[in-house]
């Protein structure tokens, strides 16, 4: 019994090591069950519903909706050199796109492939530029660092369980769709995107970095994640909050990445 346990064991660690994939910047595995420019088509399909939809109203024209592009604009640049000058930029097809969307949800997102949604309720606790900097290079961070395919492709694998493993099959990309769809809490009042502490940390870290190449002082990320902070009494529904939590460990731990963040920022 225990053998058969064991050799099953084996047979599906060496599924998963089949499927693991390896994160560009920081080296880590993890599991990728999906074609990852197959999601980053459905992540733009997804986007282009969720800002056409009945419940979504996009601002243009106002000068928070100018400021979400002009910063949008900067981190994209300052990623693409980050990515370029660890040599990794071909393995990324970003195509940018950043808009606002009234909520009162305190909230912003990354999807796979560039797809940026800022929600008006985070505005006023970004406070300045730089704060909404911090938002969006953490944001592009995870993206970078594929936590979200990571994710879904984790979702997948409880869903359909060993017969997938090892398969980027259609199956698996339609339940990418509905994946995708679920973590970003599109057709749903909140999503289930909730990554780990860790990657957390390695988005802070990468965002850090990110935000100085496009000129924003690090510095302002502290206070940011100050405000976030003291936010979390009375403001609902603040899903950044409870997926985001602030508290003086993460803020410590962000404010040890700075000297390095430091190196990128030119005044
Ligand atoms: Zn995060």
């Amino acid at each position: 019994m225990k053998r058969i346990f064991n050799y099953t064991a084996m047979f599906l660690i060496g599924g998963i090591l089949a499927s693991c994939a390896t994160s560009a910047v920081t080296g880590r595995k993890y599991l990728s069950l999906v074609n990852e420019s197959q999601l980053n088509d459905q992540a733009a399909l997804a986007y282009k519903e969720f800002l056409s939809s009945s419940g979504t109203k996009v601002v243009t024209g106002t000068s928070n909706a100018t400021m979400v592009k002009r910063v949008g604009n900067n981190i994209a640049s300052a990623t693409n050199r980050f990515l370029q000058e660890r040599g990794v930029a071909d393995q990324y097809d970003f195509n940018w796109e950043f808009n606002l969307v009234q909520s009162d949800e305190v909230n912003a997102w990354c999807m796979p492939g560039g797809k940026v949604a800022v929600y008006s309720g985070i505005i006023p606790i970004t406070g300045n530029e730089a704060g909404l900097a911090t938002v969006m290079g953490h944001e592009i961070a995870h993206a970078i660092e594929k936590h979200s395919v990571a994710q879904a492709s984790n979702q997948i694998a409880l869903q359909l369980g060993a017969q997938v493993i090892g398969a980027a099959s259609s199956t698996t990309n339609n339940r990418a769709v509905s994946a995708i769809n679920q973590l970003y809490g599109i057709g749903a009042p909140l999503g289930m995107l909730k990554f780990s502490r860790n990657d957390e940390l390695a988005a802070d870290r990468a965002g850090l970095i990110i935000m100085a190449m496009a000129g924003y002082d690090p510095n302002e990320a502290v206070k940011f994640w100050e405000r976030m902070s003291s936010a979390k009494s009375g403001q609902a529904p603040a899903e950044f909050l409870s997926t985001h939590p602030s508290d003086a460990r993460r803020i410590s731990q962000l404010q040890s990445y700075i000297p390095e963040a430091m190196k990128y920022y030119k005044k």
